[in-house]
């Protein structure tokens, strides 16, 4: 897939309330301080205008933001888990809001899930990833930062979050916001779960 086009779509902060539009959805997920931001914004090229909302707008990160691609998909930001700030009844109400939104969407194809390559898959990365398993759907995890280790500790981080997080090796991809690497292969692997029947036009040139 080739980027094109990227627009804000709006946010969403009440479980229940609609979404901004009828295509095709891909969630991302992860707790803060993960590289989230930092891997949408390389990967939907949006380098000098920061696309997503990095934190300090507690509002914003509080909701899901979407953006329309190609005037094809959606990609959805969902609120990382983890402010260690946010009271317990905060925390409550985000993670009503995402479950909900997870369970209840007809139109989500799928959640890409982000792990911080230096660490051991938590405890919330397994929830998360047996809950989406539980629902029937499509998960890839992927390792940010790998710029930060060397090959053996890459490979050993691969294996490790196939085995605590009971997924294949398939699942997983590594990736650097930093180095961009890893990206056309998320981006192809965003065309597998939006189904290339739905777009009604061909990939062709730049
Ligand atoms: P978010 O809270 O998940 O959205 O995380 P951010 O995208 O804000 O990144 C958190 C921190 O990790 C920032 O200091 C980033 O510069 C850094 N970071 C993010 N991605 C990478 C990466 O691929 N490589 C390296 N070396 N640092 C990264």
């Amino acid at each position: 897939m080739k980027v094109r086009t990227v627009e804000f779509a709006g946010s969403l902060f009440d479980a229940g309330a609609p979404v901004p539009g009828d295509l095709p959805q891909v969630a991302f997920s992860g707790r803060s301080n993960v590289g989230k931001s930092s891997l949408i914004n390389v990967l939907l090229r949006r380098t000098r205008k920061k696309l997503a909302y990095v934190s300090g707008t507690p509002g914003k990160t509080r909701s899901l933001n979407f953006y329309l691609v190609n005037d094809r998909f959606f990609l959805v930001d969902l609120p990382g888990s983890g402010f260690a700030k946010a009271s317990a009844r905060v925390r409550q109400s985000w993670k009503v809001l995402v479950e909900e939104y997870l369970v209840g969407e007809p139109k989500l194809r799928g959640v890409v899930h982000l792990v911080d390559a230096r660490h051991d898959p938590t405890i919330t990365d397994l929830e998360m990833v047996e809950f989406l398993a539980e629902r029937g759907l499509p998960t890839l995890v992927v390792l940010t930062k790998v710029d930060k280790l060397k090959r053996m500790a890459r490979e050993r981080t691969v294996a490790t979050a196939v085995e605590r997080l009971n997924i294949d090796e398939d699942q997983v991809l590594s990736c650097s916001a930093k180095t961009g690497e890893g990206r056309e292969e998320l981006l192809t692997a965003l065309d597998d779960l939006i189904g290339a029947d739905e777009s009604g036009q061909n990939e062709i040139g730049p």
